[in-house]
């Protein structure tokens, strides 16, 4: 199959990457000059695991190049997978379709021959209906069936997850399109990787159901935690016996500072408005979407607590900046929330973060950020784990606590084992763990 990507970032690059694999001939393509540019010289601009040796073997097969024009790739294409952003609308939370929409006119004017045209973005129900009003607009005579494929993967994960998804959900009300899909991932052994066929609105549906049933899992989970600190319970404990429970399942229960990331605070915030829109609000999505916003800035409440109740004049060490380790990525990230109430409240900020930090500087350029954990900790009253990377696992307490003003560990993620933190003679601070 012939196979072009419009939008060349976190999910473009690895659908693309990983359909070339597959042995499809693909070329992915950007707006962004400079991001094409860096992968034609062999270079990756995002931080994910193995991205790079897939990359360039799938170069040197010669099955996958990336360019910025257009035309040429989608003209030649059997499918064209639209990957572009859809943040949340400034004005009102909604999905900001218009780059989905500015890509879908560029394609109805370059394509040739039938075409399957396929929304790899997270789009609300409809979207697919209007991606088809607007290339037929543009061009009456394009042959195109418009499919909705939306993307799981998770950052950090994101080639294991591309290459052996649990599910492929395809979601389309034509059969030529079907049977291209079908080809399409084929390479997936199906016994151990379902594809879902379903109508276009419901596979739109099924991302937006799922994101925001995993987002409630963990506000769930967070306020549970809180209880725990109230009742003199365990929250690691509590999330074991949950989870354990084949009901309910491990993951998605580790309390900690708040989901972020490119995908939860914006999914959730988008069904909440379409269901708002059909008449049929999710209380239960729109009641979440609070507590997670509270929750990020009550994170720094917390650290206050820690070193005495008052900030100002302190000054306190951040390892980890990512919305979650292995990945550079920092939209919506925890960290941009808690860095910020602890600088409204007077304190210093150290940071570290082995990928974030360039991204985090664009936003917050006067932090202090350091090239790693020992300078974080230089004369710092206390350390603050916001993202678990695996760096931050197993920390040299006797060398932190001779760095440090005071010994004290505020870990957001519960990584550590509260008694071992304490032999070392530090105080201890962790989420949802009373006992
Ligand atoms: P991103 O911002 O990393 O990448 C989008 C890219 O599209 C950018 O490089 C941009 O320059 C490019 N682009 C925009 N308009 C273009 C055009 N007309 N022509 C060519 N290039 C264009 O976004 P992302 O994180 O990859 O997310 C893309 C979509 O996938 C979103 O809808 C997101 O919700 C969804 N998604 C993301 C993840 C994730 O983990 N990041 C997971 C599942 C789904």
């Amino acid at each position: 199959m012939r196979i072009a990507i419009i939008g060349t970032g976190y999910v473009g690059l690895v659908s693309g990457v990983c359909l070339s694999e597959f042995g499809h001939q693909v070329v992915c393509i950007d707006k962004i000059a400079d991001k094409i540019d860096r992968l034609k010289a062999g270079e990756v601009p995002i931080y994910e695991p193995g991205l790079d040796d897939l990359i360039a073997r799938n170069v040197a097969a010669g099955r996958l190049s990336f360019t910025t024009d257009l035309a040429g790739p989608v003209a030649e294409a059997d499918a064209v997978f639209i990957a572009v952003g859809t943040p949340s609308r400034k004005s009102d939370g909604h999905a900001d379709l218009r780059y989905v929409f500015a890509a879908a006119a560029e394609v109805a004017r370059a394509v040739q021959g039938f075409t399957v045209v396929v929304t790899k973005s997270t789009v609300p129900v409809g979207t697919g209906d209007e991606i088809e009003r607007i290339i037929h607009e543009a061009n009456p005579h394009a042959d195109v069936a418009v499919v909705s494929n939306p993307e799981f993967l998770r950052e950090g994960a994101a080639i294991e997850d591309f290459m052996k998804p649990d599910r492929v959900v395809i979601g389309m009300n034509d059969d030529r399109a079907r049977q291209i899909m079908a080809d399409i991932y084929k390479p997936l052994d199906a016994e151990k990787h379902p594809v879902v066929f379903t109508a276009r609105r419901t596979s739109e549906l099924i991302k937006y159901a799922a994101n925001s049933f995993l987002a409630l899992k963990l506000a769930y989970i967070n306020e549970i935690a809180d209880l725990c600190e109230h009742v003199g319970a365990n929250i690691q404990d509590v999330s074991l016996g949950m989870g354990l429970d084949t009901r309910i399942g491990r993951k998605f229960l580790n309390a900690g500072p708040g989901y972020g990331g490119s995908c939860f605070p914006k999914d959730t915030l988008a069904l909440v408005k379409t269901a708002q829109d059909h008449s049929a609000p999710i209380r239960l999505i729109e009641t979440i979407v609070g507590i997670n916003e509270t929750r990020k800035r009550a994170m720094a409440r917390k650290i206050e607590l820690a070193v005495g109740g008052d900030l100002r004049g302190k000054t306190i060490g951040i390892l980890g900046l990512t919305f979650k380790p292995d990945t550079d990525d920092i939209r919506e990230s925890p960290a941009l929330s808690i860095v910020q109430a602890l600088l409204d409240k007077g304190a210093r900020l150290k940071a570290y973060d082995p990928e974030g930090m360039p991204a985090f500087s664009e936003t917050m350029p006067d932090l202090d950020y350091k090239s790693g954990i020992g300078e974080v900790a230089d004369g710092v009253d206390a350390l603050v784990i916001i993202t678990e990377w695996s760096h931050f696992r197993d920390l040299d307490f006797a060398d932190l606590a001779k760095r440090m003003k005071r010994p004290v560990l505020v870990d957001l993620r519960n990584i550590y084992d509260r008694k071992a933190v304490a032999a070392a003679g530090f105080e201890y601070h962790s989420v949802g763990r009373a006992d």
